[in-house]
């Protein structure tokens, strides 16, 4: 994890590094918080997250300024529910982690096309067979030629069965077959890949809904969940965007790719913020066991020690 933030780690180091490790002294400093204010910043945690990170660390209890601020900035990495059990557990591996599970056994994988969708769907594959877990994909992109080939080439490299549909075929349509096919056989997870395109007169938004319908119609009962797929390396623009998903279809989970791309790892924060779910997953590489669970702690951790 540390090599996959490097990056990021580089940046807040070369400057929190210079502030020295005595809050008290630091922080009676004027030159040195605004040192830190503009490391935050540089790394995309944003304005108000900073604040609050410099409040919070200024009235810590804690002597060193490094324990401090890991304390703070893991705190922003939390969504609300879970802060408050963090400010009182503390920084400690007693704190309950993200799970990662899903609850039902479909999960839409939705985000615009580039962000590492596809990858990302053979990296969840990996992950979960890994733990014993058997796995199934569905080539829900049907908009995008490669897309279908690329999804069967990482299905046939991991074993796992891809259900495909013609090109430019009903995204639905595929979704169905695909989840029915999972509740037959008793597959534990079914991912569904999802078309990304963005500037075209077809309805993405649309599309996913009736996919989202589609699926839980096939597996009543079951809760569907939604994870959005978002490029770190496109900031702010991929948050934007990411709004718009969460408004289409609500989403339970999110998982950011590229971090080992940018200095602005810091990104997770206004994605926490402002969208309000939990980030289940953590992108660093191009293969497929660069996949993290996100842990708070741990990422926070890999930054600064
Ligand atoms: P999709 O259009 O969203 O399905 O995107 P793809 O899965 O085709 O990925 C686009 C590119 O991003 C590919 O070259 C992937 O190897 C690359 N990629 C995906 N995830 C990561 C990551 O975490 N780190 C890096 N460096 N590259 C990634």
């Amino acid at each position: 994890l540390r090599d996959g933030l490097s990056k990021t780690r580089k940046q807040l180091n070369d400057t929190a590094g210079n502030l020295g490790t005595d809050l008290k002294d630091t922080f009676t400093r004027l030159d040195s918080v605004e040192d830190l204010e503009y490391a935050l910043i540089a790394a995309d945690v944003g304005r108000t997250a900073t604040e609050e990170i410099l409040e919070d660390v200024r009235a810590s209890r804690q002597p060193n300024l490094q324990q401090a601020l890991m304390e703070a900035l893991t705190l922003q990495l939390e969504p609300d529910a879970r802060r408050a059990q963090f400010r009182k557990l503390g920084f400690s591996p007693d704190a309950r982690r993200t799970v990662v599970d899903p609850k039902g056994h479909v999960v839409m994988v939705i985000g615009v096309n580039g962000v590492g969708k596809t990858t990302t769907i053979a990296k969840l594959g990996q992950y979960y067979m890994g733990r014993g877990r058997s796995v199934m994909f569905a080539a829900g992109d049907t908009f995008r030629a490669a897309a279908g080939a690329q999804l069967g080439v990482w299905g046939e490299r991991l074993g796992v069965p891809v259900v495909q549909g013609p090109e430019g075929g009903d995204p639905a349509a595929v979704a169905f077959d695909a989840a029915s096919a999972r509740a037959a056989r008793g597959t534990d997870l079914l991912f569904v890949d999802t078309a990304g395109r963005l500037h075209t007169k077809h309805n993405l938004m649309e599309e996913l809904k009736k996919v989202r319908r589609v699926i839980d119609k096939a597996d009543p009962g079951e809760p569907t969940e939604v994870w959005l797929v978002l490029d770190a390396v496109t900031g702010q623009n991929g948050l934007a965007q990411a709004k718009k998903f969460h408004e289409a279809t609500p989403l339970t989970g999110v998982i950011v790719t590229k971090l080992d791309g940018t200095a602005k790892g810091g990104i997770l924060v206004p994605i926490v913020r402002e969208l309000g779910v939990p980030i289940k997953f953590i992108g660093v590489g191009e293969q497929a066991d660069d996949l993290q669970p996100f842990d708070s702690q741990d990422f926070v951790r890999a930054l600064f020690d």
